[in-house]
């Protein structure tokens, strides 16, 4: 394999855990700015827009260019806006998405069934009401478009996990028998839209996350390098794991695979 051009990196539990930097993830990210090295991330988040992800990095010691960070509603809106111009949105989603929206250029957003082209689904949140999944399934069932930003099953909280959208998203598709369009990770959408990002086609860049199935699986399909790290969620897989490129202790270890 030749050595990768470019890297995408996951965030959480691969730059950062909480609010805490993880060890020589900085510096990592210094020395590959310093070899030239193009850099992306690639995450799931519809909490927040990038711009709150960008603020959110910095104040860690990370600062980010929110325009290097493609989050799963980033991607959605790019996806929106090449495959559904012009067509009326009906977003169910939570503030940090529809900040993201607003952030990333804009749609026709409308509130009733009876207007949409379109049904969103980002995250949940107080929003997704009984009366709002509604409004989202008589709008399919009229033939509107389905698209979700992720399917996640759930989230760890300090409270306990979280019940994430997928139960929606599945939910929806079962009541009106549609299939949703799903952009967020492990999408191949979400790969394409930071490759996009670095200038680079798959089998020039490499892809870094903590959890091989949700990060790195998709990425080697379409023919990027992977490399696993061991930070976050990273020890609980099987190591050595099968079939990645790189299986390595932290993202302190990333840059002199690239030659950084
Ligand atoms: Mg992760």
């Amino acid at each position: 394999m030749a050595r990768p051009r470019g890297i995408v990196f996951d965030m959480e539990g691969v730059l950062h855990v909480g609010y805490a930097e993880l060890p020589g993830a900085a510096e990592a990210l210094a020395r590959l700015d310093g070899a030239g090295i193009p850099h992306a991330i690639l995450t799931n988040t519809t909490s927040r827009p990038r711009s709150a992800i960008a603020e959110r990095l910095a104040a860690m010691g990370m600062p980010y260019p929110a325009e290097r960070i493609v989050t799963a509603a980033s991607a959605t809106v790019a996806f929106l806006q090449r495959r559904h111009r012009g067509r009326r949105v009906l977003l169910l989603a939570e503030d940090g998405a529809f900040a993201e929206v607003a952030e990333s250029g804009g749609l026709d957003l409308v509130e009733r069934w009876q207007d949409a082209d379109v049904v969103c689904l980002g995250g949940p949140s107080e929003a997704t009401t009984y009366a709002a999944l509604q409004e989202a399934f008589r709008a399919l069932m009229e033939g509107a478009a389905f698209v979700a930003m992720q399917r996640n099953r759930w989230w760890p909280t300090q409270a306990g996990p979280g019940l994430d959208a997928g139960c929606f998203v599945r939910g929806l598709e079962y009541s009106s028998g549609r299939r949703a369009t799903v952009i967020g990770k492990p999408a191949a959408g979400a790969y394409r839209a930071a490759l996009r990002v670095l200038g680079l086609r798959a089998d020039e860049a490499m892809m870094v996350g903590d959890d091989p199935v949700a990060d790195l699986a998709t990425a080697a399909r379409i023919g990027m390098a992977t490399c696993l790290v061991r930070t976050g969620k990273g020890p609980s897989f099987p190591s050595p794991y099968p079939g990645v490129s790189f299986d390595v202790s932290g993202v302190e270890d990333v840059p002199p695979l690239v030659g950084a």
